[in-house]
């Protein structure tokens, strides 16, 4: 591939822009330290985080395209991009829950903390005005969001994200106690596109259960890059 030139700005969600690149299959993902929370009320800029995270995200994409997830990442670019395959994304957020924290203990009722085992799946419809709502097989099918096919196959892959991310935080010890996914197809190929960072994941320290990840940021405990390179530490991400 030749030297990558960056063009216009495709769309600026809240903590990341979409640049087109000189390859029409390709967008340039740009890190911002800008930081979000309950649904984009809760705003702030972290210094560092972009390049955290950019690189963080890089670390684990190549984990998983290596254990057979296929990812829209290809290389990265700059402290603070990186170069990922265009897709058409699904509108749709896949969540595992290896424990129980946020959403699911508001929702029933349950302790933080609690083991989920088997753990649990759930699709979330991708709108910050709805507040993300929960969605099953059945609404993603009737809005054409994606096909039986897709819908399995989301599943499968984030299933296999978890069995290897569990696994690698664990050995550095850590607890991946949940984290959200996000896919799209590119030339008929569905591929694990957005990010895979401390925003999008919640993550303990083993012994301590300190909490590492965005709930530092949800929950004003401070720290809150520091802690991201931390986990990184952790990992072996330097
Ligand atoms: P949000 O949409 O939650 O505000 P971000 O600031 O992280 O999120 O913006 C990233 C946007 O880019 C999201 O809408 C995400 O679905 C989309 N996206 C992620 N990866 C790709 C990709 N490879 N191709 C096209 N769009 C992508
Ligand atoms: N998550 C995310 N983006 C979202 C919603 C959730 O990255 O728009 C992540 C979140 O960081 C956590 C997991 O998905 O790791 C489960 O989130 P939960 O449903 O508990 O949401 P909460 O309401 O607590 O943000």
């Amino acid at each position: 591939m030749e030297k990558v030139e960056k063009g216009e700005l495709i769309n600026s969600g809240k903590a990341k822009s979409l640049y087109k690149s000189s390859d029409p299959d390709f967008y340039i993902m740009h890190y911002r330290d800008d930081t979000s929370a309950f649904d984009g009320v809760k705003k702030e800029s972290l210094e560092g985080k972009g390049k955290t995270n950019n690189k963080f995200n890089a670390f684990i994409m190549l984990i998983l395209e290596k254990e057979g997830v296929a990812t829209h990442f290809q290389k990265l670019l700059s402290d603070t991009e990186s170069l990922v395959k265009k897709l058409d994304m699904v509108p749709v957020e896949c969540v595992i829950r290896n424990v129980a924290a946020g959403g699911i203990c508001r929702r029933l009722g349950l302790e933080e903390g609690l083991d989920l085992d088997p753990p649990t799946f759930e699709f979330f419809y991708k709108n910050d005005e709805l507040h993300d709502p929960m969605i099953n097989d059945y609404h993603i099918k009737c809005f054409g969001w994606a096909s039986d096919e897709q819908i399995e196959e989301m599943k499968i892959k984030t299933f296999q994200v978890n069995d290897t991310l569990k696994r690698l935080f664990s050995e550095a010890g850590m607890i991946l106690v949940d984290f959200k996914l996000e896919f799209g197809s590119f030339k008929g190929e569905l591929l694990l596109g957005d990010e895979f960072t401390p925003d999008g994941c919640r993550v303990w320290d083993s012994e301590t259960r300190e909490k590492l990840d965005k709930d530092r940021f949800r929950q004003d405990l401070g720290n809150v890059v520091e802690s991201y390179q931390t986990i990184a530490k952790k990992l072996g991400i330097n």
